[in-house]
């Protein structure tokens, strides 16, 4: 989950299931960013997906990580989803109920905020936690003030935060920069008592692999740590 749009959440949910393969596990991602799917195109995936009308196939990257997200059923992956929340959140759940999922773990890669779809995913899914991806620039107390409230209210235990686009590495010197001011992130998880699974920087590769659909050929193990204990949490 994060508070807003762009602060690199599919990014970490696409990095999380490529550090969980890497370890050796199954992964899957349900992209419940209906409006905003981002997941097929960092891996450089592409429908249609196949199904008997009753069940329906993720699609496998090339590492074998299982993908379900609308652009893989759109007939036009640019159209744009017009549907009102109810319709938006059938499908979240149909992701759920008819995906024929062969994982050890799903992430779910979450619109941002705390609206309809969450309420679904917490409600449908067994959802073993949460993990909330902010970046420096975020007022991060507050949205994971909120984030705590939710979860609290939906009985579902957040696993621990992300920090993304923490600072950028200059490549010359290797001095770290803090592009959006000082981290608060830790004295946040502090006062929450969470964890903080990783803070990952601003890398050019990353966007670069990211656009081409290459995700899963960048180097940085950022997130290796995040999903092992990610892995020991639930496990
Ligand atoms: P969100 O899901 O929160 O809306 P995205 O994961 O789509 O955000 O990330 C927004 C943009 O920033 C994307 O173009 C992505 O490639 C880029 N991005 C995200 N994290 C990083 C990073 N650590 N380094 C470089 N680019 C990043």
């Amino acid at each position: 989950m994060s508070g807003k749009g762009g602060v690199g959440k599919s990014m970490t949910s696409a990095m999380l299931a490529v550090a969980m393969r890497r370890l050796g596990y199954k992964a899957g991602i349900l992209d419940a960013d209906i409006t905003g799917p981002s997941i097929p195109r960092l891996f450089g995936v592409k429908g249609p997906a196949t199904g008997d009308g009753e069940s329906i196939n993720p699609i496998a990257s090339r590492t074998g990580i299982e993908i379900m997200s609308i652009n893989l059923l759109l007939d036009d992956p640019e159209a744009p989803v017009v549907w009102r929340g109810p319709v938006i959140a059938g499908a979240v759940k149909q992701f759920w109920q008819e995906v024929v999922w062969d994982v050890d773990f799903l992430f779910v890669d979450m619109p941002p905020g705390t609206g309809d779809v969450p309420l679904t995913v917490f409600q449908t899914l067994p959802v073993d936690g949460i993990i909330i991806v902010s970046s420096p620039q975020e007022l991060v107390g507050m949205i994971v003030g909120k984030a705590v409230q939710m979860a609290k209210m939906m009985n579902v235990p957040i696993l621990g935060l992300v920090e993304n686009m923490s600072y950028a590495v200059c490549p010359d010197c290797g001095k770290h920069i803090n592009v959006f001011g000082d981290s608060h992130v830790d004295e946040i998880a502090g006062k929450y008592q969470l964890p903080v699974l990783a803070k990952m920087p601003i890398d050019p590769e990353l966007s670069k692999e990211a656009d081409a659909g290459m995700i899963e050929m960048y180097a940085g193990d950022f997130l290796n740590g995040a999903a092992d204990a990610v892995a020991k949490l639930i496990k």
